[in-house]
């Protein structure tokens, strides 16, 4: 914008670099002529690209407004109002955080659990799921697109899907925003889920995270409803959709950089309820077998090749992050996977934040720590005998 040349003096406003991007014009164009959709798609981008961006932020809490999804941009005026917004700004920011918390419905009476009973299925809910249908069951939230083939399991999801990407939420990201939309399959049976997802034979779950060339993204995650003898499969609740969704999250998040695949997945099965801790815990197995990796080999390999189904990797990866969790504040973790994303090795980016860098050889050391503690039985392992990832 000029200058203005003449009239009252008008604080400037600090440079501003969506002033230069010509996405922030397209995505306002968008708003403009009322596709909120393609605005927030567009606005979302920007801010994982300005992610303390108060002007975006504000922008995107009115898009998600306008598009009917008031707890996000509830979220979103929230986390504005902590940045550096001007006074007039600030007011709206502030009205507006008060005006939707008082549209959030309070919780109905008799509405679904939350917390520990996210995943708990009464004995008749489970019978009732598992009878798959001819007609797609569809359900729309505030972060997916729900198709199921049981009416029953799509309201289940409808329900509890968005708290526990809440929880994936915060465990895997740090409680960062999350501000997308994701497509969530639910196949009947394992062949039809293998058709469609091209997955591996052993795999339980898969996810999709695609780049379109207009800068919008499909988000997809294939699950399945039933096991070979046609029961239907509570895991898909516990194990397999946290776990797809922190690789759905990481994955975004991480944008061009790869993140380290221990991390991924060791975060990812961490998602898992009681699941990570009990893999965790089978370290002591490896440990006693001798057939653990050194820390050092492990760490700053970016992509190994790992064999299809390799339940080792998963334990080591699993039991690696949950140590390296239990040593870092939140902080911390936050700061470790902002380093990586910038294209650190994990090696450097660890030894700096945990102030170790000058120590020599303070990586046989920590792995030293590392092995003591996976046969301390980590936190409180219960070790559970559990299947593969
Ligand atoms: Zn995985």
């Amino acid at each position: 914008m000029a200058a203005a040349l003449a009239g009252p003096a008008v604080p400037a406003r600090a440079a501003d670099p969506l002033d230069n991007d010509p996405s922030f014009y397209a995505a306002a164009g968008a708003f403009a002529n009322g596709q909120y959709e393609v605005a927030i798609e567009r606005l979302a981008n920007l801010l994982s690209r300005y992610p303390r961006n108060a002007r975006l932020q504000m922008m995107l809490a009115d898009a998600y407004e306008h598009a009917g999804r008031p707890s996000v941009a509830r979220k979103l005026y929230q986390a504005a109002l902590t940045g550096g917004l001007d006074k007039r700004s600030a007011d709206i920011a502030a009205e507006a955080v008060t005006r939707l918390a008082r549209q959030a419905a309070p919780p109905a009476a008799g509405s679904e659990p939350a917390g520990e009973d996210l995943y708990a299925l009464t004995p008749q809910q489970t019978v009732r799921m598992s009878v798959v249908y001819d007609q797609e069951a569809q359900r729309k939230t505030e972060h997916f697109e729900i198709t199921t083939w049981n009416p029953m399991l799509s309201d289940v999801l409808a329900k509890r899907a968005e708290a526990i990407m809440e929880q994936v939420r915060r465990t895997v990201l740090g409680g960062q925003l999350y501000p997308h939309r994701i497509e969530l399959v639910v196949y009947s049976d394992r062949n039809a889920f293998l058709a469609a997802s091209q997955s591996p034979h052993w795999s339980g779950g898969s996810f999709t995270f695609r780049l379109n060339a207009d800068g919008s993204a499909r988000r997809l995650i294939q699950l399945y409803q039933v096991d070979d003898e046609h029961r239907f499969r509570g895991q898909l609740l516990s194990r397999e959709l946290p776990h797809e969704l922190a690789h759905v999250m990481l994955r975004e998040y991480f944008g061009e950089q790869p993140c380290p695949l221990w991390l991924d997945e060791g975060l990812a099965c961490s998602a898992e309820v009681d699941h990570g801790q009990a893999l965790a815990g089978r370290m002591v197995e490896l440990l006693d077998a001798e057939k653990q990796l050194p820390l050092a080999d492990m760490i700053d390999q970016i992509n190994p090749r790992v064999e299809q189904g390799n339940r080792s990797f998963y334990v080591q990866a699993t039991s690696l992050t949950r140590f390296l969790r239990s040593l870092l504040t939140d902080a911390q973790m936050k700061e470790l996977l902002e380093q990586l994303k910038e294209g650190q090795k994990p090696s450097v980016a660890l030894g700096r934040l945990l102030m170790l860098d000058n120590q020599p050889g303070w990586q046989v050391q920590m792995e030293r720590q590392w092995f003591a503690w996976a046969r301390k039985g980590q936190e409180s392992s219960d070790g559970r005998p559990e299947d593969s990832p």
